[in-house]
């Protein structure tokens, strides 16, 4: 398969072209952020979308049997050679009837996109693999990354499956313990700073250029390649269906900028004659994005972005010391580094934001544990923004959503057990005291 891609700046200013074999973080030439981008007439992409789904039929081969190199024709930028996988991407599209009912909606309409089931426990995998690809072509021996917890858990484990040294930076008390405890056991250098995540962000930039370290984080655009396949699963699963509606957790932004650019190609490709709209979700406590959307009137505006609307609002976050906080710590970022891809996604899909308190995430996801497969804090952020868009008419009760739940409900068991034992929310389901009394046992329990 001939490899046909190549890098581009997103400054519409600027727009330098560069080769695949080259690894930046940034445009070298104006400090913008680069896209990967396809000469697909040298490209031999199905006809169909369903044609990829014959691969279940091989999938004994590794690269058939991933959900993310499956859809390989629509992220060729390197050799079949390169590609690392350990399995990502065999995830669930549930039809959730329950949570559908709950919200009011027509039963049948509900999508739950369960990005836990990846191999470490998040959606990240789907980035993870396409960029350690890339690694392994330019021959990286050594990367790291920023983060609040779920980048560092891929990053470690696909780091030791293709022996690169790895190094990651978290934020001191910023971070859930099922996420720390696997960039540990992984065998990741754990860089703790004193500061939060915007904090490590920065540092680790410095760090990557100081040292020529191979950076992770989805600043990186072949990570946005792999993220891609997320939308074309769930498409796949819909039985090769676009739905109506995408709802997606915003922290960094990297997701929902990669949605945006799957729907665009696949809707210039052809394969596709709709483009369903995307519901980005932020935490109150950390709500950049709406705030500049919603508030201060940013737009994607054919790539001639404002820069002074979001150099005001970050000029205005630093002279407060702000800090973002939310107990959804997957999303507990206040300047997100993709926020331009994802002015672009939000101007394609013709997107909305809204940002939702944590009490409502913390019953949103409580509601996903008792009638689905459970997921983490920021994944729930999907379901508590949903409740407030069907109420006020934005989605429509019998329009087809899918909701992506970016990560494992084991990752952050701390905050679940709280919410539980302490009946902080409407879903509490505290466990009941018994002295050890066969009588006293069965007066409790409720059959
Ligand atoms: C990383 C992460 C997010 C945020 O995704 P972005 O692409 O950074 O917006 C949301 N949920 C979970 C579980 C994550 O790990
Ligand atoms: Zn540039």
């Amino acid at each position: 398969m001939a490899v046909a891609a190549y890098q581009k700046c997103i400054n519409n200013a600027c727009g330098a072209e560069f080769d695949v074999s080259e690894s930046f973080f940034k445009c070298p030439k104006c400090g913008e952020l680069l896209d990967i981008r396809y000469n697909w007439d040298k490209i031999e992409v199905p006809a169909k979308l369903s044609d990829f789904g014959r691969r279940w039929a091989s999938r004994n081969n590794r690269l058939d049997f991933s959900g993310v190199w499956r859809f390989r024709e629509l992220l060729n930028f390197c050799d079949d050679k390169y590609k690392v996988s350990i399995g990502e991407g065999q995830t669930i599209l549930e039809c959730n009837c329950a949570i559908a009912k709950h919200l009011g909606m027509q039963p049948d309409k509900l999508f739950l996109e369960y990005e836990g089931l990846n191999p470490s426990g998040s959606f990240k995998d789907n980035g993870m693999t396409a960029a350690f690809s890339h690694a392994v072509m330019v021959d990286a021996k050594s990367c790291a990354c920023a983060s609040t917890g779920n980048t560092s858990a891929s990053v470690a484990l696909y780091a030791h499956n293709c022996n690169i040294k790895c190094t990651v930076f978290i934020g001191e008390g910023r971070i859930a313990f099922g996420k720390l405890s696997q960039a540990m056991d992984y065998g990741a250098q754990t860089i703790q700073i004193a500061g939060d995540f915007d904090d490590c962000m920065k540092q680790v930039q410095d760090v990557c250029t100081e040292l020529g370290l191979y950076l992770l984080n989805s600043l990186n655009p072949f990570r946005l390649e792999g993220q891609k396949t997320i939308m074309y699963r769930i498409i796949e699963q819909m039985g090769w269906q676009v739905p109506d509606w995408i709802v997606v957790p915003g922290g960094n932004l990297g997701n929902s900028s990669s949605f945006g650019k799957a729907f665009m190609e696949l809707k210039q490709l052809g394969l596709i004659d709709r483009i369903p709209r995307l519901a980005i979700i932020n935490a109150t406590g950390a709500d950049t994005l709406t705030e500049l959307v919603n508030n201060r009137g940013l737009k994607w505006n054919n790539g001639d972005i404002d820069d002074s609307i979001i150099n005001g609002f970050y000029d205005e976050l630093t002279s407060s010391n702000f800090s973002p906080h939310t107990i959804a710590s997957a999303i507990e970022i206040s300047r997100p580094v993709n926020l331009k891809k994802c002015l672009r996604a939000l101007d394609v899909c013709d997107g909305i934001v809204m940002a939702v308190p944590d009490e409502e995430i913390k019953d949103a996801k409580a509601l996903i544990g008792k009638y689905g497969l459970g997921c983490e804090p920021a994944s729930a952020a999907t379901i508590a923004g949903l409740k407030h868009l069907l109420e006020d008419g934005t989605i429509g009760k019998s329009e087809r959503v899918a909701c992506v739940l970016t990560g494992h409900i084991l990752k952050d068991p701390g905050l679940t057990v709280n919410y539980h034992k302490e009946s902080e929310g409407q879903f509490s389901n505290p466990p009941v005291q018994a002295p050890n009394d066969l009588a006293e046992i069965i007066k409790l329990i409720k059959t």
